[in-house]
């Protein structure tokens, strides 16, 4: 059973008292957060609705979001997962894992997920949608939307983690 966090909107296990392990703000207090906001994390590649991600009013304007994998979002669970990662890929020999690195590759040219978001004129002038999380085994991206963005996104995104 997991809550998203109403302040950092990660995906936790709130502490008896609410509290958030990501951000330590309580889960339970509201002030300050907007209802209207929620996370949605995409594919790359994915085929996203024509409704802007920050608004969630219809849009024809589509904002390319690129994300080296390794650069921003990454969190310290990151990191350990990498660490972890490292030591299965020792232990379960470089030779199968390196296989598997070839078929990522072929699949993933430059470790970059592209992300064609869209967003009206208005919300593209306040700002670019940036993620919040990147999530390099998956390649996919975890950016906060709106609601309504989110009840748009159909088959072949994976919303909830
Ligand atoms: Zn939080
Ligand atoms: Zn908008």
């Amino acid at each position: 059973m997991t809550d998203e966090c109403p302040h950092c909107y990660a995906r936790v296990i709130a502490k008896a008292d609410g509290e958030c392990p990501a951000c330590h703000r309580n889960i339970r207090d509201l002030t300050g957060t907007d209802p209207t906001r929620t996370q949605a994390t995409l594919l790359h590649g994915a085929k996203l609705p024509p409704f802007c991600c920050d608004c969630g009013a219809p849009t024809d304007r589509y904002v390319k979001v690129k994300s080296t994998m390794g650069g921003p979002g990454g969190s310290n669970q990151k990191a350990l997962w990498g660490a972890l990662a490292m030591l299965c890929s020792f232990s379960l020999g470089l030779l199968l894992m390196g296989a598997l690195r070839r078929e990522q590759l072929s699949k993933r040219p430059n470790d970059v997920a592209v992300i064609h978001m869209p967003q009206c004129e208005p919300c593209g002038s306040v700002r670019r949608p940036a993620p919040i999380r990147v999530d390099t085994e998956q390649l996919a991206l975890t950016f906060v939307v709106h609601r309504e963005f989110k009840a748009h996104l159909g088959e072949g995104t994976a919303s909830e983690k």
